[in-house]
Formats: C-alpha cells, structure tokens, sequence
C-alpha cells in the first residue's frame, strides 16, 4: 500500500485497477540485416496487425463517439494500404538491407516533411499529423511494445497519465472509465473541467503517479480529497467504499432538487447555468437542472474537426443548444484558441508565453473572416431561443469596440439581406485584471459580463493554472481576488447590466456564500456542481451573506482566513 496526494480534480470515488495511458518508448537501433526477406515479412505482420487494430478502434470510436469521430481511424487505415508507400519501405529493405524500424522511419519522415513543408495547406497539414500517428503504431508492432489505446478499454478501469489532453479525455467511455489520476494539471486545467463534465472522479497534479502506479495495480482516487491510494488494504477499500456510498447518496438527494428554482433562504433567486463544450453535453445539462448555459466553449467545436468548421456546420451546433435549452439564455463564448488549446489546421506562432500570446480576442480580431464566420452562424441561431454573444479574453475598451463593430456589420448585412434575427444581448469575459479594474467604463458599455475566473486567477497571481508546482496560488478566496469580483458585480449593478461568473469558482462551496453575499446574478459551472449548489443556496440568507461578504473582502488577511471564515458561517447552519 502506498498514499500519494494531488488536488482533487472532480468529485466522487473510484476503486478498480490501473490502465497506464502512457506513449511507450518508440526508440531502436539502426541494423543490417542478412535476411532481408524475413524482415519484409516482419514489416508486412506489422502492416496487418495495425490494420486490424485500427478496424477494431474504429468500430469501438463509433460506437462510444460516433461516425464523424470515427473517420480519422478510416483515414489511417487508407494511408495504411498506400501501396507507393509500403513499396518505398520495401525497396529501402532490400537496396539497404536495413532493419524494418529504420526503413520505416526514413520513409515516414520524408512523407511528413513534404506535407509539413505545405503549410498553408490545412489538409496537407493533417495528413503529417496522420502519417506521424501510423508510424507509431506500426513501430509499436516492430518492437512488439503495447500502444495504450482510451478507445479501448472494455473493462472498468482507473486512467493513470502523465497528463491527460481534451481529446484524450473525449474518448473515453463513462462506462468503464471510474478515476483518472494524472502526474500534471491543476483544478482549472481543461482535462479536470472535461473529466467534471463527464462526472469521472479525478485527481490531477500528483506529480508521481506514472512512476508509482503499475498496470492492473488496484488504484483508490479520491475525487473528494486529493487521496490517491496504489495497492489499498482491504480495511482502506471497505472505508472508501463507504465514502463512496455517502457520496452518492447525497448526489440522489441532490437530485430531487433538479426542478426546484434556485432560491436562497430569503427568498433570492440567482441563476444557476452549466459550463458545455459542445451540444452532447446537453443531457447533462438538463439531467442537472441548469436554468441556462451560463459559457457554450465553441473552440471545443474548431479543435474536434480537422478544418475550420463552416458556417453552416456551427449554426447547427449552436441551434441545437440553443433549442435544447428551451427559451432559457445561452450564452455562446466566440472562439478562444490559443494557450492550451491548439488547431492542428491553424498553425499559430511558436511563443514563449502561449497564455500571454496570439489567442482567443486577439485571433479572432486579426483574422476577421474566421471571426466572422462564426458570428454570423450565431446570429442565425438566435432565431431559435435566447442567445447571448461574449467576447473572451477582453483586455481593452478598444477591443470590445471593435468586435461589437464587426458584430454589428455582420448583423446589418443579414437584417438588410432580409434575414431574421433574435434579440442578442453582447457582452465580455473579465478574464484579464486590467478589465476587471475598468469594469465600470466596460459596464457602460455591454449588456453583460461574465468573470471567468480561472484565467483571472492565472493572471492576477501570475501563476500558470496547468502547473501544479505553484497550484498554491490558485486562490480563488484570496482577499486580492475578491476584490475584483466584487468591483466587476458593483459596476454592473450601478449601470443595470447583469454580473455572472463562469469560471471553477462560481461552483465552489466555499465561494458561493460569498458570490450569493456579492449579488451576483448569475453562476454558472460545471453542470454536475449545479444540484448540490442549489442545495447549498436553498440554506443560505442572502442578506447574512452579505456581511460575510464584506467582512472577506475588507477585514480578512489572506485565503485561509476567508475560507475559515465561511466554513464556520457554513458549521452554524447545522
Ligand atoms: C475562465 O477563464 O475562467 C473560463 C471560464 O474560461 P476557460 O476556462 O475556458 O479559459
Ligand atoms: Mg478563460
């Protein structure tokens, strides 16, 4: 038995054996060979076996995700069968008397170079990404070492990674995927909010979990408290399970919640939205009860196709959200690519700060025709219930100014093409301090803003919420912090425009007696937070929140005094 601790990434517990998501080392040695027709041999058993591997992923990725997913693995297994290829490998053996894995490689390798060199060529672009992934598998078979394959597994297992990336994460199969531990991320990384979305207990930031975690060890994830227990005793196993039932059984509670308004116990009602990343995450949404998608993630809808997506193509994601959700409002953030998130079709710069770089806004302010793409796919879908437009990663009025005007050109078009259009409220993120200090020049200005707090908190501490060395500073009670929320939901007031919050913090237990105390109109989280928030709110009286708020932000030193301060407000409801 052995303990290790990260940070509790999504809530619940899982016990089963480990599944090591892990790249194997790929790596061989340049040979002559004397028997160059058994290593045609080795090279075309190699050939079959991914084939066949591939069938079985495809067949496995349609049935988990769907045909369109599924069509990346048709596309390798067509490069797969290119006889000119398999030829030149062929003819390297035998001029060369060259070992498979390096006749393999030099001819891959060419192939990518061309394609890469093409790289204005989107498509081009993705066929390297291909070739470069069916090398690795064949070489997998050369070397006879095991790809770890997520759309694979069939029985119940615990993910263990290095790090885990959205795509990653999106082939996983609720079903037998209980616990995900991984050595990097913090609580705001996408991989925690994704395995949130998919209600996976997870434990990110652990630092050692590849090195300690064997495959098929027995693995404990406390989604709840950090723990993370390798080979558990049968009194620890019998003890978390325990823990596991009072989870789930508070989560039924919970759920009798699901068609209550959220009130608090004087009688205040703020909203409670969900966070999605793409229109599947809807039954979810509903299942918990949202009064609204408080943050629609439409780059999730860029980085899950292999070109810019059309505008037809967005307007059908956009209108199925937006009827789905019947009448309630939707707002839909525009693009935010950059920092974490990349598109293999739209290479970006190579930078040394991708958070402080070319991303989201700043995109979509500089290539205008992808920006307005996506707004005009969005103000056809405003025809279809409530939907709201905001602006990530605002840093200035002017940039605000500049994408209403776009907006508001596209909008003109359409009204005199004679097309219909709803009635859009435009507003911003305060994700970015410098906006949050200027909020009440902005608040003049939008119909709404929406504190994205991961990214205030990155940027306010100066600490990159991906690194869990200095995970510390997330510190979403901090005084400093509270500060700026509170002056982004007072500027708002005093002009009658609406304060939100869609960043982690609008779902923490600890935060929400004091948001509630701030006013704050909306919260919106990941959908899974929503009931047991409902539950929180319907104990709490707004207006003893209020001084609590006051007292947090004028009176308190530091997070752990703000957060002690709640937990005992918290100890005198029982
Ligand atoms: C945020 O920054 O708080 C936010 C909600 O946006 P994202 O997590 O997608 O960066
Ligand atoms: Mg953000």
């Amino acid at each position: 038995m052995r303990e290790i601790k990260g940070i509790a990434a999504s809530d619940g517990v899982a016990i089963a054996p480990a599944f090591r998501l892990i790249e194997p080392d790929l790596s061989f040695e340049t040979k002559t060979v004397t028997d160059v027709d058994g290593e045609l041999n080795r090279l075309h058993t190699a050939f079959d076996d991914s084939k066949s591997e591939l069938e079985i992923i495809k067949q496995k990725a349609k049935e988990n995700l769907g045909d369109d997913e599924a069509e990346v693995f048709e596309a390798h297994i067509t490069i797969l069968s290119d006889p000119e290829m398999i030829k030149q490998i062929e003819t390297e053996i035998t001029e060369k008397s060259e070992n498979a894995e390096a006749a393999l490689k030099s001819v891959t390798d060419g192939y990518i170079q061309i394609f890469q060199g093409m790289d204005d060529n989107e498509y081009m672009q993705q066929r390297a990404t291909d070739v470069a992934d069916i090398t690795k598998r064949v070489m997998s078979h050369l070397l006879g070492v095991v790809l770890p394959d997520p759309a694979l597994i069939n029985r119940e297992v615990v993910i263990v990674a290095h790090d885990l990336t959205p795509s990653d994460t999106a082939q996983f199969d609720r079903k037998y995927v209980k616990g995900i531990v991984s050595d990097l991320g913090g609580r705001t990384s996408h991989s925690a909010i994704m395995s949130r979305t998919l209600e996976i207990p997870a434990v990110v930031g652990t630092e050692t979990a590849t090195e300690l975690i064997a495959e098929d060890t027995n693995v404990i994830v406390s989604g709840l408290t950090g723990e993370v227990i390798i080979d558990p005793t049968e009194d620890q196993i019998n003890d978390f399970s325990t823990k596991q039932a009072e989870y789930l059984q508070n989560k039924a509670e919970w759920k009798k919640l699901k068609t209550e308004p959220t009130t608090s116990a004087d009688g205040v009602h703020p909203i409670l939205a969900a966070n999605i990343g793409t229109p599947k995450d809807l039954p979810g949404v509903l299942e918990n009860g949202a009064e609204g998608v408080g943050l629609y993630r439409t780059e999730f809808l860029y980085m899950d196709s292999t070109e810019l997506p059309s505008e037809d193509d967005q307007f059908e994601a956009y209108r199925e959200v937006v009827e789905g959700m019947q009448g309630k409002p939707v707002v839909i953030r525009t693009m935010d690519i950059g920092g974490d998130k990349e598109l293999p079709y739209l290479p970006l710069p190579e930078e040394m700060n991708p958070f402080l770089g070319y991303r989201a806004i700043r995109i979509s302010l500089d290539q205008t025709e992808i920006f307005r793409t996506q707004l005009r796919a969005l103000l056809r879908a405003s025809n279809y219930g409530q939907l709201w437009i905001m602006f990530p990663m605002i840093a200035t009025l002017d940039e605000f100014r500049r994408a209403k005007s776009v907006y508001s050109e596209e909008r003109e078009k359409m009204i005199k093409a004679g097309q219909p259009v709803g009635d859009i409220k435009l507003g911003i993120m305060i994700e970015i301090p410098a906006s949050a200090v200027l909020a009440d020049k902005f608040a003049k200005e939008v119909d709404f803003m929406s504190i994205g707090t991961n990214d205030l908190i990155q940027y306010s501490m100066a600490a990159d919420r991906g690194n869990e060395r200095v995970s510390y500073l997330y510190q979403p009670y901090n005084p400093a912090i509270l500060r700026l929320v509170k002056r982004v939901v007072d500027t708002c007031h005093a002009e009658g425009k609406i304060a939100c919050m869609c960043g982690e913090m609008a779902g923490d237990q600890i935060a929400v007696p004091i948001l509630l105390g701030m006013g704050l109109d909306e919260f919106s989280m990941s959908a899974t937070s929503i009931l047991k928030t409902r539950s929180l709110i319907k104990r709490l009286s707004a207006e003893k929140m209020q001084s609590l708020a006051q007292r947090a932000v004028t009176e308190a030193d530091t997070n752990e005094e703000v957060k002690e301060m709640v937990e005992e407000t918290l100890k005198e409801l029982n």
